[in-house]
């Protein structure tokens, strides 16, 4: 499995300072607000279980399940595979995401969450590829900026594989062209 890594992105170290960079900058944000964080199926799971340690506030987490992907390609469309089981009206809501490339995902993701009346929403990523943006997301919370190319690995997938990898890396190309 690791053969087909072309080069790592993010070590585990570097994964670990990222998530307690962000988690100590949410701390000092949320200081007596509970917030939920909502972490985006399935490729957040990894990253929402490092950054909730780094949090050192009152906080409820909860899952949606959106998806957008078929393979590599976006196929422009987000559809709800699995709702939230919590009420977020009147709720600060921390959004927590894997990686943001086109921004669709984000952006219905978004309107649903205003549209439930939460008190407040904000972006968690810890990859931003900023390359193939579509539609503008802003992002309070960013981890790193990649450049183009798949990667996988830390809860990212290609077709259901690779989440286990403890580390982000880049896909060889010729695995998925
Ligand atoms: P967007 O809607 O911003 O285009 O894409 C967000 C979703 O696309 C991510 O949650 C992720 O599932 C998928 N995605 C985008 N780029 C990559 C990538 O380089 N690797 C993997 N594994 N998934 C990606």
């Amino acid at each position: 499995m690791r053969n087909d890594i072309s080069e790592i992105v993010l070590s585990e170290e570097e994964i670990q300072n990222i998530a307690e960079r962000l988690g100590k900058k949410i701390t000092e944000d949320y200081e007596g607000k509970t917030p939920i964080l909502v972490g985006l199926l399935k490729g957040s799971i990894m990253f929402m279980g490092d950054l909730i340690k780094y949090i050192d506030t009152h906080l409820e987490i909860d899952f949606m399940d959106v998806s957008s992907y078929v393979g590599t390609k976006s196929s422009g469309e987000v559809k709800i595979l699995k709702d939230l089981s919590t009420s977020v009206d009147g709720r600060h809501v921390l959004v927590v995401e894997d990686i943001i490339e086109t921004g669709t995902t984000l952006n219905s993701i978004i309107d649903l969450i205003e549209y439930r009346n939460a008190a407040s929403l904000e972006i968690v990523t810890l990859l931003d590829k900023p390359i193939n943006r579509e539609l503008e997301v802003d992002v309070k919370y960013i981890g790193t900026e990649i450049p183009d190319g798949f990667v996988v690995g830390y809860g990212l997938d290609f077709d259901e594989k690779y989440r286990n990898l403890p580390y982000i890396g880049l896909l060889k190309p010729e695995l998925y062209q």
